[in-house]
């Protein structure tokens, strides 16, 4: 039984009412004060409204007379025990709908991935270029605060040393980049050392390493030195850090990461986008993971300098091997989320294919 408000045709005198049908498909509609049969029929004849939510659900009766009901289950219930045409058609719309839906949901998460996947490198690589010096300054500074208090020693290369390579970098490396490609980034030395300890000992490890601040600062650490047997050896790796710079590789990559959660988190509460950015630098520049896109594009630059200044290509791919070769002594005890040149600047076989490419240029290029 199933109640309701039955609405007899072209009269106002509406009546709370039932709907009864039995097993014989027959319904009845019963008013409720004097149990009388107002209408009946067929069952499978009556026209029911599809459901709507939990709006009211109405049914035609034969006589044009009009049953209405809030009691959708029961409805529904109805129509399913008796094999109703409308229930089919509810089944249908449902699952149509239902369908649509999920269609719908799909085309979206796929749209919202498709336009993230570009407008967010897209955009960082805008924001990363707007940055004035001052900023990229100030963040440098901060991150080398962070990171001089977390990862790095002072140095132990001698003075002499770091003279030496300091001015050869100011007098030899900075003046073959020509003007426009500087940008304003003014390129400063720092030396620093780094060493990790082993797990479960008190060795330390040196590790060889470059960072490059957005502001143009780079920090080489003593081992780095150490291992280069020339001038040479290390300035194929600063003109690598150098590209880094130019590029924003560091900006870029930091702020695409501080992008995507920020449109998360935007939903969430309101993250402050700056804060993230500073906070993210020392954290980026200690797990120090450019994406190979960008150690493509930095290696690419430095082997351009290499022609252009007359160093052989193969210096740079030697100094990779080389720095392989120390890490793979310590790779046992070091794991391989260490701050090595090598892991964070990987000697994939393609980059090494690229060093062979410009070499074979670079013996063409002295043959007279
Ligand atoms: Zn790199």
């Amino acid at each position: 039984m199933i109640r309701g408000t039955w609405y007899p045709k072209g009269s106002a005198n509406r009546k709370k009412a039932s709907l009864i049908v039995n097993d014989s498909k027959k319904f009845s509609i019963m008013s409720e004060e004097g149990e009388i049969e107002l209408v009946a029929g067929d069952f499978l004849g009556l026209a029911v409204s599809d459901r709507v939510g939990n709006i009211m659900r109405r049914l035609t009766l034969p006589d044009q007379s009009i049953f209405e009901t809030l009691d959708n289950n029961a409805v529904d219930a109805c129509l399913k025990t008796h094999i109703h045409p409308a229930n089919s058609r509810s089944l249908f719309f449902q699952l149509e709908s239902s369908h649509r839906m999920l269609f719908l949901s799909f085309i979206v998460i796929i749209a919202l991935g498709i336009s993230l996947k570009w407008s967010v490198p897209w955009a960082s690589g805008l924001i990363a270029e707007s940055i004035p010096q001052k900023v990229r300054e100030h963040i440098s500074r901060e991150s080398l605060i962070v990171m001089d208090a977390a990862i790095f020693k002072e140095s132990e290369t001698s003075v002499v040393i770091q003279k030496k390579i300091k001015n050869h970098f100011e007098n030899e490396v900075l003046p073959t980049l020509s003007g426009d490609t500087l940008k304003g980034s003014a390129f400063t030395l720092h030396f620093r050392k780094l060493s990790r300890s082993t797990a479960g000992t008190e060795k330390q490890i040196d590790i060889a390493n470059a960072f490059a601040f957005p502001s143009g600062d780079i920090i080489v650490t003593d081992e780095l030195i150490r291992v280069a047997n020339n001038q040479q050896e290390i300035d194929v790796i600063l003109y690598h850090e150098i590209a880094h710079v130019l590029h924003n590789h560091g900006l870029k990559q930091v702020i695409k990461s501080t992008l995507v959660t920020t449109i998360f988190l935007m939903l969430t509460d309101g993250a402050s986008f700056v804060e993230d950015i500073l906070l993210g630098f020392p954290v980026f520049f200690i797990q120090s993971h450019y994406s190979k896109i960008y150690e493509t594009e930095a290696d690419k630059f430095a082997f351009e300098l290499m022609l252009k200044n007359n160093i052989n290509p193969t210096v740079f791919s030697d100094m990779l091997s080389k720095i392989s070769i120390e890490k793979k002594k310590e790779a046992v005890q070091v794991d391989e989320q260490n701050e090595n040149y090598f892991s964070t600047h990987p000697a994939t076989s393609k980059r090494l294919k690229m060093a062979k490419k410009y070499a074979e240029q670079f013996s063409k290029q002295r043959q007279p």
